[in-house]
């Protein structure tokens, strides 16, 4: 059987995924290599498995040059961090796009709220999140709800028009899928050792 999903070749473990596996890498004017995540820039690009091994490998070998065809320029660190900076991003953009859509409640009581009424889907909580955290833990366990860690009160705040938001509930399971999707290579990315031996 053909295969239908289009495949990519990882340019860090030269393994074979499917492009939603696999994250993007531009280079930039200046040689330096750009994260491109989500994929939105245009020339030339390597795909690299969304983890700290396969980074490591591509930028420390060689493996990014070959493939641009020319000296591109990164660390293994730089690069990790700026693809955790572009999917803290697409996670702001995710809630931010449930906002006044009846598909995310935000704050203490909406998301109480939206955990009794069965309408939540997944609970997510600022990083530095206090206060009533404990209880509605407590409740999105007993309703077998997914529970996230997202970025800190002032920053989820912005994304949902207001100084600060400790906690949210997705309605949506579109939106909830999503942010899933995101938070998983997150973590991916967090668990994965950087490679020691150069
Ligand atoms: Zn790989």
């Amino acid at each position: 059987m053909r295969q239908k999903t289009p495949e990519r070749t990882c340019v860090g473990c030269r393994g074979e995924g499917v492009r939603a596996e696999l994250v993007r890498l531009a280079r930039g004017p200046d040689g330096a290599v750009v994260v491109d995540y989500p994929p939105r820039l245009g020339g030339r690009g390597a795909w690299v498995h969304a983890s700290a091994v396969c980074i490591g490998k591509a930028v420390r070998k060689g493996a990014l040059s070959r493939s641009f065809g020319e000296e591109t320029r990164g660390d293994a660190a730089t690069v990790l961090n700026a693809l955790r900076s572009r999917i803290e991003d697409r996670v702001l953009g995710i809630i931010s796009s449930g906002r006044g859509a009846r598909r995310l409640a935000a704050g203490t009581e909406a998301v109480r709220e939206a955990i009794a009424s069965g309408e939540a889907r997944l609970v997510g909580f600022a990083l530095d999140a206090r206060g009533d955290r404990a209880s509605i833990d407590l409740a999105a366990v007993r309703a077998s709800l997914p529970r996230v860690d997202l970025p800190v009160k002032e920053r989820l705040g912005r994304a949902l028009g207001r100084p600060e938001v400790g906690v949210v509930a997705v309605t949506d399971a579109r939106l909830a899928a999503a942010l899933a999707r995101e938070l998983s290579i997150l973590s991916t990315l967090s668990a994965d050792p950087i490679e020691a031996n150069p």
